[in-house]
């Protein structure tokens, strides 16, 4: 192997998470389901080391992450197969400074596993980037607009992917940008969801 990968919570050489930090993942928060939604399944809470893995992934472009993520994220919505797979797309500037989109790179991979198309329906209309926010600005959300064509591919159920939730705000007005175009089911998968009263 030319590039050893290490676990992103404890540093250790091999899988990440190595399977004893995947043990530590706490539960995710029982928050309510964010607005426009029909089901949310999250995998663990954005605290300790879901935070560590989900950083590796975002910050460090972790492959490893990646793919644990998404095998992981595709098996607990296997059973809502969506018709498509699109992404709550990051703001210009978090994807302009990573050179990647976080929630673009899961929404790919959950597609493959699912075996279901992925196209991005989505696009930012505002400006601000939204984790540089105060999470009373975010209960707001970002501002979400449908591409131009989603009307006319006449589905009716989406698979939505983000990485992490914290209000449930970005999620919401995704779904309802998609709900305006014609679909009845949204369903929405994420990492992690952040517990109400911590920060992320
Ligand atoms: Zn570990």
């Amino acid at each position: 192997m030319l590039f050893a990968d290490v676990c992103a919570a404890c540093g250790k050489n091999g899988v990440s998470p190595c399977r004893a930090c995947a043990a530590r993942l706490s539960p995710p928060p029982n928050l309510p389901l964010p607005e426009h939604l029909d089901h949310l399944v999250a995998l663990f809470a954005y605290e300790a080391v879901g935070m560590s893995i989900v950083r590796a992934l975002k910050y460090r472009n972790q492959r490893c992450a990646l793919r644990w993520l998404s095998r992981h994220m595709a098996e607990h919505v296997a059973g809502h197969k969506p018709e498509i797979v699109t992404w709550v797309p990051a703001s210009r500037s978090g994807t302009t400074r990573r050179g990647f989109d976080t929630g673009e790179l899961l929404a790919r991979r959950i597609a493959h596993e699912l075996h279901v198309p992925v196209r991005a329906l989505l696009r930012r209309t505002g400006g601000e980037m939204q984790s540089v926010r105060s999470r009373v600005d975010r209960q707001s959300g970002p501002s979400l607009a449908a591409n131009a064509g989603t009307r006319s591919l006449r589905l009716r159920s989406v698979l939505l992917v983000d990485d992490v939730s914290t209000t449930g705000a970005s999620l919401s007005a995704a779904a309802l940008a998609l709900r305006t175009c014609g679909f009845r089911t949204v369903t929405g998968v994420v990492a992690a969801r952040t517990p109400l009263g911590a920060t992320g």
